[in-house]
């Protein structure tokens, strides 16, 4: 597969060129040179095949010239060790699970998918590549994760100091060696804006071997669409019509693998991206106007996002036509005290605990069944609720076990390089350091 930058159609790279990468020239997203289709045969008995044999055969053609078949298998095998359990809240909304992972947010398949890739691609290189990564709370964690210890790759990781929770931000903070925390006095836009303006910086390009781990890399990206094949072939086991899927959304990349999932076969009734106050895309497919206002903090912190980066990557999906794109996929913002009393609600009527990225998602979607009662659907859960202790335990008072795998963070001790929102301190940081 070749990828074109969205911002110069004649620039193309392959799958390994576009990890490496990250971004094209005047910061422009790469994007698959055709959407790939699975056979009728494929998806009549996708149930058959486990879930290992389904993410081979989908990101096959994706990757298809960069890596062999017998490394995308051990990849895929070492990225998805986990369940992906499809859970049922009531009688018409289930929960996909994404949280099973070493960080407990679904970031982890995409963190773990690229660092490996990586460091395939650098098997035979002794030079250094330096991810650079903006996170609002999750992002942090699974790359850190993902990259602990892979040689000849050093990560450095920018978050808004204050804006992320205890957990997430002993999860960024607490990594090895290769991993570097700066702690951004600002808003994860500034932390977004910072890298992107390093990757533009030709004194850095000349020093470092960047790229980005952020859902603007194809390798973190396209690996997302296992969840929703994954959720189907449970889905089917218990319905007869395909779900609508409601996914919290911030910079819009997991929907956005799902969407291509659709394309490429897979049965969805409808998409939802379900947003917080953060409600750039929803307004934008109301009134047609993209109009992103600042960045307010919320409960769902993850997609505290005024200017989705993935949201160009939907719009050629569908050749920029909206009503086309509106047929597909619909968008509801949610604020935060609904989102705290579904959270309530929900725990003690239904006994599920939501996390607040998954409470928006299930708020979206019921509100989209009452207009299409016919349909039912599934949310996607992005993280474990013990991520956000002071909404869920300290406002909610609702007590969350910490699972076991998460007890050895608390231990562990903070380090953070703390930095204004100032391109001049991260050039200056990456110059000495990185
Ligand atoms: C990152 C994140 C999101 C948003 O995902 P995007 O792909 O950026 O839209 C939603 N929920 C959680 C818990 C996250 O960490």
């Amino acid at each position: 597969m070749q990828y074109y930058n969205l911002k110069n159609q004649a620039e193309v790279v392959s799958f390994e060129e576009a990890t490496l990468k990250g971004l094209g020239s005047g910061k422009g997203l790469y994007f698959p040179q055709e959407i790939p289709r699975l056979s009728t045969d494929f998806m009549k008995y996708i149930g058959r095949h486990s879930k290992e044999e389904i993410g081979v055969e989908v990101m096959k053609p994706y990757v298809a010239g960069s890596l062999p078949d017998n490394v995308l298998e051990d990849i895929v095998r070492d990225t998805i060790n986990f369940p992906f359990p499809l859970m049922k809240i009531n009688e018409n909304i289930y929960s996909l699970e994404l949280f099973h992972g070493p960080t407990f947010a679904f970031k982890d398949v995409g963190a773990r998918f690229m660092s490996r890739c990586l460091a395939y691609f650098n098997r035979n290189s002794d030079t250094k590549t330096t991810v650079l990564v903006a996170t609002s709370g999750d992002t942090g964690g699974a790359v850190a994760n993902g990259f602990e210890g892979i040689d000849n790759v050093n990560v450095v990781i920018l978050y808004p100091s204050g804006k992320v929770s205890h957990v997430q931000e002993l999860q960024l903070t607490t990594g090895g060696n290769n991993i570097t925390a700066l702690e951004v006095k600002g808003t994860f836009d500034d932390c977004q804006d910072l890298v992107k303006k390093a990757f533009a910086d030709d004194d850095l390009n000349k020093k470092l071997k960047l790229t980005s781990a952020n859902s603007i890399n194809v390798a973190r990206w396209l690996p997302q669409q296992l969840y929703y094949f994954t959720g189907y072939t449970q889905w089917i086991n218990q319905n007869t019509e395909p779900p609508v899927i409601s996914v919290p959304s911030g910079n819009f990349g997991n929907i956005c693998a799902g969407i291509l999932a659709h394309i490429s076969g897979l049965p969805v009734k409808h998409f939802i991206a379900a947003c917080n106050v953060n409600d750039t895309i929803p307004r934008f497919l109301q009134n047609g106007s993209y109009d992103p206002k600042p960045a307010v903090a919320t409960v769902s912190n993850a997609m505290d996002i005024a200017e989705p980066s993935n949201f160009v990557r939907i719009l050629e999906i569908f050749n920029e036509n909206i009503s086309s794109l509106k047929e597909v996929l619909s968008s509801i913002s949610v604020d935060d005290e609904t989102t705290k009393d579904t959270i309530r609600d929900i725990y003690y009527r239904e006994h599920y605990l939501l996390d607040p990225h998954g409470a928006v998602a299930f708020i979206a979607l019921r509100k989209y069944l009452e207009t299409h009662p016919q349909d039912q659907g599934l949310i996607l859960e992005t993280a474990h609720p013990v991520k956000f202790p002071d909404v869920i335990q300290h406002e909610l008072k609702i007590g969350v076990p910490v699972p076991h795998r998460a007890e050895h963070l608390f231990k562990k001790e903070k380090h953070s390089v703390v930095i204004n929102p100032d391109f001049n301190e991260v050039k200056d940081f990456l110059m000495a350091h990185a």
